[in-house]
């Protein structure tokens, strides 16, 4: 996955004819941390993983990202993930560097006490890098609020009370009304863009889903709600589809119950690998990496990819897709919703205020309006495609801030 993320830097630094010495300060980490874990478990025997935090640019304000609990989770993607953090936090134009963790462990297989404990040992050795101007964690793949309550917790022990410590917290403990919902709802506004750009409405398309986690149920939920037909979605344990529109609401209530949309009443299941290349208009990869391969890019049949998932594309399987006319909305904007609302999950928290879901919802369509706008732009002054034109405006607002904070560096 680093190759790869590096290799979309690569092609827009050559478009922009950046140099070698731009392109090493601009691509190098700040700080790689790593550290061992031992906790134990509820039977006493003593559990060993490895936590990471990749902290890769702090130019543009403090690194931000994610915290993904994964047995994937190792040096090198960490290390990707963040610089797509510091790629994404620039294209919103939010006032942060990026940097990415998380833990090898799988949840799945952890008692809540034992997740309790591996977060704090955790949070107790990354706490001297971490903080309200150092870098703030928010939920990723695997985490969710009750996880944040619990680092914001432990880091208060060492620092004192800090709620800007980390993002994505309980609304009763400092979270912010919209954040949960912030990722999916933010795929479907930038989804919404790219239709009216075509002269087309949500109402007019078909959609399929790879993954119905936090991402995935919130942008199908919010398409739903505007009229798009969700015809399949596809999850680890299984899929199902509908030609005539899923329920998403029941969907979600099913899941809930169920771990899985595996076995849904309302409608025909299918094998979850099927979903990628289902018959319908856009496509909406939204659990892990590297799945749309130049194993499976010729087969794809929709027109336009949501990329609501972090880094799901390779660069062959990219490639193909720029040949077959079919565009891909990229990660570092489709779903950069998340890391909006963080940050104004942030600001509340600084400002000791709270903000109401109106309000959140509203500034959230602004900023990812505007953020389309801006590449939709250079895209088409530069004749790239929006990947690469998210690319370019990152590297040009990291580029320029890097620059007049040490223009002798
Ligand atoms: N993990 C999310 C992402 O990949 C959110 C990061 C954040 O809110 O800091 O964008």
């Amino acid at each position: 996955m680093l190759e790869e993320s590096r290799a979309y830097f690569r092609h827009a630094a050559n478009v922009l004819g950046l140099s070698d010495r731009v392109r090493d300060i601009l691509l190098t980490p700040l700080r790689i941390v790593k550290v061992g874990l031992i906790t134990e478990s509820d039977e006493g025997k003593l559990i060993q993983h490895t936590g990471y935090r990749v902290q890769h640019s702090r130019v543009r304000g403090p690194m931000k990202g994610g915290l993904r609990y994964h047995p994937s989770v190792d040096e090198d993607e960490a290390t990707a993930l963040a610089n797509l953090m510091t790629w994404k936090t620039a294209v919103v134009d939010v006032p942060y560097g990026g940097a990415k963790g998380g833990i090898n462990c799988d949840p799945s297989d952890l008692s809540e006490r034992e997740l309790n404990e591996i977060t704090r040992t955790f949070v107790g050795q990354i706490k001297d890098v971490i903080g309200p101007t150092i870098d703030i964690p928010a939920p990723d793949v695997n985490t969710n609020a009750k996880i944040m309550g619990w680092i914001m917790d432990e880091y208060s022990k060492y620092a004192g009370f800090s709620p800007g410590v980390v993002t994505g917290k309980p609304l009763h403990l400092f979270g912010s009304e919209g954040r949960e919902e912030a990722t999916g709802r933010g795929v479907t506004i930038v989804l919404e863009e790219v239709l009216r750009s075509q002269k087309k409405s949500i109402t007019d398309v078909t959609v399929a889903f790879q993954g119905f986690g936090n991402v995935g149920s919130f942008a199908a939920r919010t398409m739903a709600e505007l009229g798009a037909k969700i015809v399949a979605v596809g999850d680890h344990a299984g899929g199902v589809s509908n030609p005539e529109g899923l329920n998403i609401d029941e969907l979600v209530a099913w899941t809930a119950r169920h771990g899985s949309v595996a076995r849904f009443p309302g409608g025909d299941a299918f094998e979850s690998s099927e979903v990628l290349t289902w018959n319908a208009d856009v496509l909406v990869p939204a659990a892990l990496g590297d799945v749309l391969t130049k194993d499976n890019a010729e087969d794809v049949r929709a027109s336009i990819i949501v990329e609501a998932a972090n880094s799901p594309t390779t660069p062959e399987a990219d490639e193909i897709f720029r040949r077959r006319g079919i565009l891909v909305v990229p990660d570092i904007l489709a779903n950069a919703g998340g890391v909006t609302v963080s940050y104004f999950e942030w600001a509340q928290n600084i400002q000791q205020f709270r903000w109401e879901l109106g309000r959140i919802r509203h500034e959230l369509t602004d900023h990812m309006r505007k953020a389309y706008a801006c590449v939709a732009d250079v895209a088409k002054k530069r004749d790239v495609d929006l990947r690469t034109a998210a690319f370019i405006l990152a590297i040009q607002r990291v580029g320029e801030a890097a620059l007049s904070r040490r223009p002798y560096a």
